[in-house]
């Protein structure tokens, strides 16, 4: 089963990707967590990403392109992806349909997290008063710019998938469990 958790900065893409893992034996694929992996381990691309990263802007769709296909094609994601902060951009969900069309694979579903954006906010001032501000991101200057280019270059994935007729939305409003419940409805 290979599954796209859709939703903006903060809306529990990554919490609810990890209880899939657990659950499901599928593989979390993070696109922000590979990026934070490459600014710890300072490679080139790390270097690059951060200060991208930083400002809340998008790392160009080639660079987590790559990334993506060469992570996928590892032996443990054939059971099936949860793909999380990936893909951002249509020109990144092109790229996937390529992918998974080459491999004979099939995207099953994309589960939209809806949540209100005062909500968001809150979450993720509670997220960096909790990490001590690990993330160079989280912050409110930089959420107001990342939830701008969500609106701008992400959301127009959703008509995209509901298209396709594989979009589902869970709302994101509610508690953790609740969320995750619903997701275990839709994936059955
Ligand atoms: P969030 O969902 O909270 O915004 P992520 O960890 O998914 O956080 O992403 C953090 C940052 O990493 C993004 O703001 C962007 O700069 C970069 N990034 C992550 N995924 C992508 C992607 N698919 N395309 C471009 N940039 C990305």
């Amino acid at each position: 089963m290979n599954i796209i958790l859709f939703g903006a900065p903060g809306a529990g893409k990554g919490t609810q990707a990890k209880r899939l893992v657990t659950g499901r034996g599928l593989v979390q694929l993070s696109s922000g967590d590979m990026l934070r992996s490459a600014i710890a381990a300072g490679t080139d691309l790390g270097l690059r990403a951060k200060e991208i990263m930083d400002r809340g802007d998008l790392v160009s769709d080639d660079i987590i392109v790559g990334m993506i296909a060469a992570r996928i094609d590892d032996d443990d994601c054939a059971n099936g992806v949860i793909l999380d902060g990936f893909p951002r951009t249509v020109a990144q969900a092109h790229a996937l349909d390529e992918m998974l069309d080459s491999k004979g694979l099939a995207l099953d579903c994309v589960i939209e997290i809806k949540v209100d954006e005062a909500a968001l906010f809150a979450r993720i001032e509670n997220r960096a008063a909790e990490t001590g501000g690990a993330r160079g991101d989280d912050n409110v200057d930089t959420l107001r710019k990342r939830l701008a280019v969500y609106h701008e270059n992400t959301a127009p994935l959703l008509p995209y998938y509901a298209d396709k007729g594989v979009l589902k939305t869970v709302d994101g409003m509610n508690s953790i469990d609740e969320a995750a419940s619903q997701i275990d409805r839709i994936l059955g």
